[in-house]
């Protein structure tokens, strides 16, 4: 059998089993047992496939056909150009998370002298480890913390920023409860789906990603209030909170901070035109 066969087949059962991106998904399983990107596999379709690589997919397309993410087959998501671990103790990062990165990372080329973050939530490590990267390659001097609730989430939030060299300081921590000092920029994609909309989200979500990382409470706008009501202890004059939120959420969220203080808050949209961001500038 050929390269190209095989990932035929691989098509072929995704679609079978309803995947939604089987031709992308069969491509990039048959990327992760061959280590070819697309230009190497071209000069390689037309060639036998070694037995025990043949069957080290058919394996992966199993798992994706019992609809495990690819990311949890593979176990990394690419985020902002970097590549991190994931398991099914961190949520996988998002797509639209990486234009909250970018805010963060534009916000922080205007900060005079060190520039002091904070990411709450940080789960797998993306926002903090690619902000970091990111004003670390433009010579913008920076310090950067991290928190989460779980230990199993920080194990791998550690892993990622080794992995791609960048130094955050992890802290253990119940939102703001172990964190000390004061940050310029405050950055968070906290859980905000009401719980029991958990329930009908679509099981690759609701049963592969960790309930904790997704569940924001009854109203799902939990964080944003411990948020709203902690954030300027934390914060330094001219500060910015820079938060991910639902879709439907801008005029709550914005109640929430305007209610206790906050007056320049901005809703942004992301590139499918949702509201996804939250803009907050310390009074
Ligand atoms: N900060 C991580 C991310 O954006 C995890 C967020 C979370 O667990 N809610 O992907």
């Amino acid at each position: 059998m050929t390269w190209r066969e095989l990932l035929n087949e691989g098509k072929t059962s995704l679609k079978a089993a309803g995947i939604s991106d089987h031709d992308t998904d069969a491509f990039l399983l048959l990327s992760y047992v061959s280590g070819y990107d697309r230009g190497r596999y071209m000069l390689h379709e037309r060639e036998h496939v070694p037995d025990d690589r043949a069957d080290a997919f058919r394996v992966c397309i199993e798992k994706r056909e019992s609809h495990i993410p690819l990311q949890h087959i593979t176990g990394v998501q690419n985020f902002y150009g970097y590549d991190f671990l994931v398991t099914p103790d961190v949520l996988i990062p998002r797509q639209e998370t990486e234009e909250l990165a970018e805010l963060a990372i534009s916000f922080a080329l205007n900060i005079s002298g060190v520039c002091n973050i904070l990411d709450l939530c940080t789960g797998s490590g993306c926002i903090a480890v690619t902000v970091k990267k990111e004003l670390d390659k433009r010579h913008i001097c920076s310090y950067a913390a991290a928190s989460d609730i779980s230990d199993k989430a920080l194990f791998i939030a550690g892993k990622n920023a080794e992995k791609n060299k960048a130094r955050i300081t992890f802290i253990k921590s119940d939102m703001f409860e172990n964190i000390d000092g004061r940050f310029d920029i405050i950055i968070s994609n906290p859980p905000y789906i009401p719980t029991d909309d958990i329930y009908g989200l679509d099981p690759e979500v609701k049963d592969c990603d960790p309930w904790e990382a997704l569940d924001g409470g009854q109203d799902g706008l939990l964080y944003y209030r411990i948020i709203a009501e902690e954030a300027k202890a934390h914060l330094n004059d001219h500060g910015l909170i820079l938060l991910e939120i639902g879709y439907d959420q801008g005029s709550r969220v914005a109640e929430i901070f305007s209610n206790k203080g906050f007056p320049d808050i901005s809703i942004r949209k992301d590139i499918s035109g949702n509201d996804r961001f939250a803009v907050i500038k310390m009074p």
